[in-house]
């Protein structure tokens, strides 16, 4: 089996069937798996959920799936790549998926802005990545993706899990993390997501050089907070400071 497109199976039962739970609490419903492999969490998903959407972008894999959930009805396998296919066409869904990891963060950016469609969504991810996911303010994994991932959603680690759970290993330690959608979003997502990432644009600079080019020197000298970086501030610190910037006081 080749290595690309970061196919790392995941073979633990119980990791599996960890995994399934969470993303399915009750039983019903839709879910969409992002990156199924070989099917062996799409066999766990569809024993808890109504319908699976399996989208895999490897048609050998895509074959493979075909044969193995041929008398399955409830599972469906969609060739495609994950950030170019219509996830509305399934929700209201949950999602879930052993991610591949070089595409992680476009794939959770497009998962969190479903808007309210999305019930929950369980990942496997890189620790390291599920460590910046859950950062709070003023440590070092605290950065953008850790604000956008909150603006949307909660956060939850849910277990570590070692090289060993998957065949062939991944050369990274991961973790299983639960984002569940906030019901109401602190600002407007477009707008403050926009301001964020300028906020975040340099990590080690401090906000006012980061916003020189978005808003006056003057204004920007005249608010204390913007000698931080953002990283000292909270999501809700940093709506503040957008609104008093757009202000302009
Ligand atoms: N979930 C499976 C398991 O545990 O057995 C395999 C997970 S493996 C880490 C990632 C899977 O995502 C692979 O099957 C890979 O082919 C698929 N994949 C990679 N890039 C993708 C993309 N852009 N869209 C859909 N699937 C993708």
């Amino acid at each position: 089996m080749p290595r690309r497109l970061g196919q790392h199976f995941l073979i633990r039962t119980s990791t599996l069937e960890k995994i399934a739970a969470a993303a399915c609490p009750e039983t019903g419903g839709t879910v969409i798996e992002i990156g199924p492999g070989k099917g062996a969490l799409t066999t766990h998903l569809a024993a808890r959920a109504d319908r699976v959407i399996a989208i895999e972008i490897d048609p050998v894999l895509v074959q493979y799936l075909q044969a193995k959930f041929r008398d399955e009805p409830k599972v469906e396998i969609v060739e495609s790549d994950v950030l170019k296919a219509d996830l509305t066409r399934w929700t209201p869904a949950a999602v879930a998926g052993n991610l591949p990891y070089y595409i992680t963060s476009p794939i959770l950016e497009r998962v969190l802005s479903l808007g309210g469609q999305w019930s929950r969504a369980v990942f496997l991810v890189q620790k390291e990545v599920a460590e910046r996911l859950n950062a709070v303010p003023g440590t070092r994994d605290f950065g953008f993706l850790s604000v956008q991932t909150q603006f949307y959603s909660d956060v939850e680690l849910l277990m570590d899990v070692p090289p060993g759970a998957f065949k062939p290993p991944p050369r990274v330690d991961s973790a299983v993390v639960r984002l569940t959608p906030r019901k109401e979003l602190p600002a407007d997502s477009r707008i403050f997501l926009r301001f964020a990432s300028q906020c975040f644009r340099h990590k080690r600079k401090t906000l006012r050089n980061n916003l020189l080019g978005s808003y006056e020197k003057e204004l920007l000298d005249s608010v204390k907070e913007t000698s931080m970086r953002a990283e000292q501030m909270s999501i809700a610190d940093l709506v503040a400071l957008q609104a008093r910037l757009d202000l302009g006081n």
